[in-house]
């Protein structure tokens, strides 16, 4: 039984990662700023026999992520795995200019991701153990048009991770997860018309967030010892 966190717990792959994660016995702490959802989601967990803390916090804010990380090990003695999941996508051409939703992903998806490696490395080189685990997207494998920023956050943090897994002391395993598309609450940031209407006809075909919990799941059950690096994971319809 491992103790994880999970940033983004309130809806999607997150949510999905919890059930599945608490279904296998794991004891899951549940991060994210709708503190109603955490709470729903973890009577969920308790009512199916699980065990779920809920811990409300803005992944931009430094201090919030460090105090999930520092409140899990004081409540549960360690931190095995951290799944920095949080992430936004109001996606739109560069030429629409929507400098405040650029500044929103990168304060998440890149920031978000920095505060999650700055709270869990201290606990993991104390242990002398632990898991790092990023949801990066196949959009750090290849950019499309008007997800030009987004992609951009998604290199970034795949590239970061990878940097981490190089450093990283043995004995802390560092994975990276990137999802295809999948079925969440992802796209409805989205305020752009055009990038609303592209993406209406992309996610036509989409995976259930359980099948990206499958592949978190698998990562973090392998022995120690054992690092996956990354795991791509798309619907077959997705080129
Ligand atoms: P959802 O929109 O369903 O979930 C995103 C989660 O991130 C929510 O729980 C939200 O919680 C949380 N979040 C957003 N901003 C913050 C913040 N400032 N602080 C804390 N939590 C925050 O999307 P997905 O489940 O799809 O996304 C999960 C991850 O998977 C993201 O990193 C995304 O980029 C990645 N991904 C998703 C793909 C897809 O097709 N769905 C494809 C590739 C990658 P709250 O609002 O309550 O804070």
């Amino acid at each position: 039984m491992k103790t994880v966190l999970i940033t983004g717990a309130s809806s999607g792959i997150g949510r999905a990662t919890a059930l599945r994660l608490a279904r296998e016995g794991h004891h899951v702490v549940l991060g994210a700023r709708r503190e109603d959802r955490l709470t729903a989601l973890a009577k969920e967990i308790h009512d199916a026999g699980g065990t779920a803390d809920v811990y409300r916090l803005d992944v931009t804010d430094r201090a919030d992520v460090a105090g999930f990380a520092d409140a899990a090990v004081e409540a549960h003695g360690r931190l095995d795995v951290f799944v920095a999941n949080a992430g936004v996508m109001p996606l739109s051409r560069l030429d629409s200019l929507l400098v405040d939703e650029w500044d929103r992903m990168i304060d998440v998806n890149v920031r978000g991701l920095l505060h999650g490696i700055a709270a869990a490395l201290p606990h993991f080189r104390r242990q002398g153990s632990g898991h790092f685990v990023t949801l990066a997207s196949t959009g750090a494998h290849e950019v499309v048009p008007t997800a030009a920023v987004y992609c951009g956050t998604k290199y970034a943090a795949r590239a970061i991770t990878e940097g981490l897994r190089q450093e990283a002391e043995p004995g802390i395993r560092v994975t990276t997860v990137s999802p295809g598309v999948t079925e969440s609450e992802l796209a409805d940031s989205i305020t752009d018309p055009g990038a609303k209407a592209a993406m209406a006809g992309y996610r036509a075909v989409t995976l259930p967030p359980d099948a990206i919990a499958a592949a978190i799941s698998y990562a973090i059950g392998q022995p120690e010892g054992v690092d996956v690096n990354e795991i791509v994971v798309r619907p077959t319809a997705q080129r």
